[in-house]
């Protein structure tokens, strides 16, 4: 059974009646790569429930910060959206996962395509120094169902641009493109859509998609992610095999089903 330490929750903001971020102190033994997932766990009635989650924060910050679902009735997310600050959260030791920077061959620009809590590993991505340095360009194309929804992402990215160290870098090489399903929004429709008309790219005034200049990173439901696979694939992008074997592209079932 996997190991897990008491973590103290921080701050707690709700987004929405949907989706909330905590932060809780993080263990100095804790180590992990940013776009890695733990355990999130509450013992409810003498019994563990755990969930994987996305860690939101970067490797190098104190605290560890999540971005939650609430889920009417989930085993953990409807007890999880009432934590507060001082409360107890628990947490798994090995932080493990696929959506990192070192199973993605060399490239120009990079593409990180997330839905709803997908954002998530994103987050911590775009918070690290060595995504600025190992591409020239990263476009975060960011789904969700209402533009309310969008909110936690449009909070970090505006906190990135004027963060002190990376700021400079986030402005030049960082393009953030949010995408709306729903209701009228600046961008509209799916992430599979608007790659595969070419909307994405001349909305931007980018180049398409080219399996060698171009890396992705795909965080969301299932749909999404058979989706974009089968896009990619069909455009020559190769899987990453498994941790450790670097491909083109690199994916992390965010949460199933949806
Ligand atoms: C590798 C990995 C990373 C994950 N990272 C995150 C994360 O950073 N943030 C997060 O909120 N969830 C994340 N999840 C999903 C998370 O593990 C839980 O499923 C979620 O917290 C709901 O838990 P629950 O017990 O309340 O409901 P569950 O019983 O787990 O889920 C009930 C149903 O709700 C739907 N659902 C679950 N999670 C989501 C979601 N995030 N968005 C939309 N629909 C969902 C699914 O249809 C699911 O069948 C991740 C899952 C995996 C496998």
């Amino acid at each position: 059974m996997a190991t897990y330490l008491p973590a103290r929750v921080t701050r707690v903001r709700h987004w929405s009646d949907k989706l909330f971020s905590f932060s809780t102190t993080r263990e100095p033994s804790l180590r992990y790569e940013n776009g890695q997932f733990l355990m999130v766990a509450l013992d409810v009635d003498g019994r563990r429930v755990a969930r994987a989650y996305s860690i939101a924060s970067a490797n190098h910050a104190d605290e560890l910060e999540f971005y939650s679902i609430k889920i009417p009735g989930g085993p953990l997310t409807s007890r999880l959206q009432a934590i507060r600050a001082g409360d107890t959260v628990l947490l798994s030791a090995k932080p493990t996962g696929t959506l990192v920077l070192r199973d993605l061959r060399p490239g120009r620009r990079l593409f990180l395509l997330a839905t709803g809590t997908g954002f998530a590993p994103f987050a911590s991505l775009i918070r690290d120094p060595e995504i600025y340095e190992r591409f020239e360009s990263i476009v975060v194309v960011r789904g969700a169902r209402h533009v309310r929804d969008l909110a936690y992402g449009d909070a970090i990215i505006e906190q990135l641009g004027a963060d002190e160290h990376l700021g400079e870098l986030a402005r030049a090489q960082l393009v953030d493109y949010p995408v709306v399903t729903r209701e009228p929004f600046r961008h509209e429709g799916r992430i599979t859509t608007l790659i595969d008309s070419g909307r994405l790219f001349s909305d931007l005034g980018i180049a398409p998609l080219d399996p060698v200049n171009d890396r992705v990173m795909i965080c969301g439901g299932m749909g999404m992610l058979k989706d974009l696979r089968a896009l990619l694939d069909g455009r020559g992008f190769r899987l990453s095999p498994g941790i450790g074997e670097p491909g083109d592209y690199v994916i992390e079932r965010a949460f199933v089903g949806a």
